[in-house]
């Protein structure tokens, strides 16, 4: 069994990404600028956000945070969202989600300047990744394909079984494993609630992918032997053992599949610390020009 390590790769990343900052900043004479829109007091959103902070701090690149109250109207934060796409100084730009039921997400999306959408959630980048052109990748699904890539996990001609269809993960990271690239030319099986004999398609899987939100219900049963796991799932469970009163955990019951794995994900530190790589990629792309003039 072979651990991926997604905190040592990511630091890796990181350093190399800290690397080109430096050179970039010589180069442009200015610094990439990601900036942030929070919306409300989710404890949950507001460590996310503080960790692109620090990330961003880490390897250089200037970030600032829009700082929005939970009854924003829509409209409010839509023009917050003009505003910055007009600022020249920002090139990235990401409304942390979920957003309060009085604001449509979709629309709220739309608005965002393709050319600054480094989350890869504007239907223009979601397009140009189905159609295999150059765009921003979602970051959880780009974060996998790297872990792959990094750990040397054969992906071509095997059989990927995706568990989750949502926007952010589950269908961008089954399109991006089948293409026909480098990293990827997986035969994909795409898994949701309604898909019937779930054990017996994950049992096929030379890579599983779970991302159900539904806490470790991947047991050993639904795994074969020798295959390789990919654990997106986050969830707090509560553990008096703990100073903070929880540990976390994934969607997959780690210590009885983790055993029968070629190469597993643990949860923390696999997939969570390579979505803000994810990020500071799209941002430095963004920066560079690199998808759009
Ligand atoms: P969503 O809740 O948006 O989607 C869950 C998907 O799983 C849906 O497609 C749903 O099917 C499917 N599903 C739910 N229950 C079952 C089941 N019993 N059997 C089969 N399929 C099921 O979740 P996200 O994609 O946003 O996130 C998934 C998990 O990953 C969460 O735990 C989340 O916290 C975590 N996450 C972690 C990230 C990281 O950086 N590590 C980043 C993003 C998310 P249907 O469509 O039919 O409802």
């Amino acid at each position: 069994m072979n651990i991926i390590d997604g905190k040592l790769i990511a630091n890796q990343i990181k350093a190399e990404l800290a690397a080109e900052v430096q050179q970039l900043r010589s180069q442009a004479g200015r610094t990439p600028h990601l900036a942030a829109i929070l919306v409300g007091n989710d404890p949950a959103s507001e460590t996310y956000v503080a960790n692109k902070e620090k990330s961003c701090a880490e390897i250089g690149i200037c970030s600032s945070v829009y700082k929005l109250p939970e009854n924003i109207s829509e409209s409010e934060l839509i023009k917050t969202i003009e505003f910055i796409n007009q600022d020249d100084e920002i090139d990235g730009l990401i409304v942390q989600l979920p957003l309060p039921k009085q604001i449509d997400v979709n629309k709220v999306i739309a608005t965002i300047d393709p050319r600054k959408d480094v989350d890869g959630f504007h239907p223009v980048n979601v397009g140009k990744m189905v159609l295999g052109q150059a765009s921003y990748l979602p970051a959880t699904p780009m974060g996998i394909q790297l872990l792959l890539e990094r750990s040397n996990v054969e992906t071509v001609g095997k059989h990927c079984v995706v568990l989750g269809r949502s926007n952010i993960v589950g269908t961008p990271a089954a399109i991006l494993l089948s293409r026909n690239q480098a990293h990827a030319n997986c035969t994909v099986t795409l898994c949701h609630s309604k898909t019937a004999n779930l054990k017996e398609i994950c049992r096929q899987a030379d890579i599983l992918v779970a991302a159900i939100g539904q806490c470790e219900m991947i047991t050993a049963d639904y795994v074969k032997d020798g295959a390789t796991v990919i654990d997106v799932g986050i969830h707090r469970v509560p553990d008096a053992t703990k100073k903070s009163g929880f540990r976390l955990a994934g969607d997959v019951k780690y210590d009885e599949v983790a055993p029968k794995c070629e190469f597993v994900t643990p949860v923390p530190g696999g997939v969570g610390p390579m979505t803000i790589v994810g990020l500071l990629i799209n941002t430095l792309k963004a920066f560079k020009k690199e998808i759009y003039q």
